[in-house]
């Protein structure tokens, strides 16, 4: 008897799970997390806090999640310099989670997203995963979303949804906060502004360009800058209806009580978190200029990672570096590869190892 095809959806059919290669080398610098793990401080603040969540373990958790987003509105409203109130804030299982849920409730059959590529994968994936069609357009030259073809985009298409990622990753390119708003001005559906590098940005906030645009979302996550990967925590800032309109799609109980006390205990310690965001740009400059100084292509970087090209083979590079025990960022992108901002000695250790390639003509 044949056996039976399982009646998985058509476009998913034959697709590869997305995923950064997850091998174990000395040196990491391939998903963009920071380098440096909390402290005692911040990990006894967790404990104590997962401690007392954890006599509560019976029952579901807060499915409101109330004082994380208070914790997250003043920590957003002081970052940004904007008043921002707890129920314009909506956290979920990182980022991804939040994205998902938007295109779930803007995005699906019979509806349009619009982005502007190269950029985050998972943009184009929610949308595949939730039914909706992703239209790609292409950046400039240097990475930078140019306005002109932008609205043009935009008035041709009618997205219900666009992504703009700013600071975009793989690039590094910040967007123009104007870019941003003449988009949302322009844009007949929701604009989200994915500000997963916000922490590193020279760029302000589009939380600023709120108050202005009922139909911009904010994204952001603690992944990155806050050094909480493992957690996996995002969230959005946006106007109230934006979070009304994911209580229709969000799963009840989605984000457990063991994450919320963790991000609480976290959001306690801003400052010594956020300590690190200048040490990362300082190795992320570093690593920019040696790169630069061997001949390589390197894209100015507003996030914590650093864009680079010039291989005639990034895979063979990409592997080379591999087996020095460097882990960086193969986007299948012609001739370009990511490294993220590690510790000093992580950065000296990723300088070394791409001399060598250079030297040795691999790549
Ligand atoms: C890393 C990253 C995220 C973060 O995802 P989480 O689910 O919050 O860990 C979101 N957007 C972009 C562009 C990223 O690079």
């Amino acid at each position: 008897m044949a056996p039976k095809t399982l009646p998985l959806r058509e476009e998913l059919r034959g697709q590869k799970s997305y995923g950064a290669p997850q091998i174990d080398v000395p040196v990491k610098l391939n998903t963009n997390e920071n380098p440096f793990a909390p402290s005692t401080d911040v990990v006894a603040s967790i404990v104590a806090r997962v401690t007392e969540a954890a006599t509560a373990l019976n029952r579901y958790p807060d499915r409101t999640v109330t004082a994380l987003r208070g914790a997250l509105s003043e920590y957003i409203s002081a970052a940004t310099s904007t008043p921002v109130g707890p129920e314009s804030v909506w956290p979920a299982n990182g980022s991804n989670e939040v994205l998902q849920q938007l295109l779930q409730a803007f995005g699906g059959s019979g509806h349009t997203a619009l982005g502007f590529e190269p950029t985050f994968p998972m943009h184009s994936l929610v949308c595949r995963g939730t039914g909706t069609r992703y239209e790609p357009r292409q950046r400039a030259e240097d990475f930078s979303i140019d306005r002109a073809s932008a609205l043009e985009a935009v008035r041709d298409i009618r997205p219900d949804v666009v992504f703009v990622c700013s600071p975009n990753n793989p690039t590094g390119t910040a967007v123009a906060h104007t870019s941003i708003a003449a988009i949302a001005e322009a844009a007949p559906g929701i604009v989200i502004v994915d500000e997963a590098y916000g922490e590193f940005s020279t760029e302000p906030s589009a939380v600023q360009l709120l108050s202005q645009h009922a139909n911009l979302v904010v994204v952001r996550t603690m992944s990155k800058a806050f050094a909480l990967a493992g957690a996996r925590v995002g969230y959005l800032v946006a106007s109230r209806e934006v979070v009304d309109a994911l209580q229709l799609v969000r799963l009840p109980y989605h984000l457990s009580s063991i994450t919320q006390a963790t991000a609480l205990a976290a959001l306690e310690h801003v400052d010594e978190l956020l300590g690190y965001v200048e040490v990362l740009k300082g190795q992320r400059d570093r690593m920019a200029a040696e790169l630069q100084a061997m001949g390589l292509k390197v894209l100015p970087s507003d996030a914590n990672f650093v864009w680079f090209g010039g291989f005639d083979d990034a895979h063979s590079a990409w592997q080379a570096l591999v087996d020095q025990g460097v882990l960086v960022r193969d986007l299948s992108i012609p001739g370009y590869l990511r490294a993220s901002a590690g510790t000093p000695e992580q950065t000296d250790a990723f300088i070394t190892a791409v001399r060598h390639i250079i030297k040795e003509k691999v790549a």
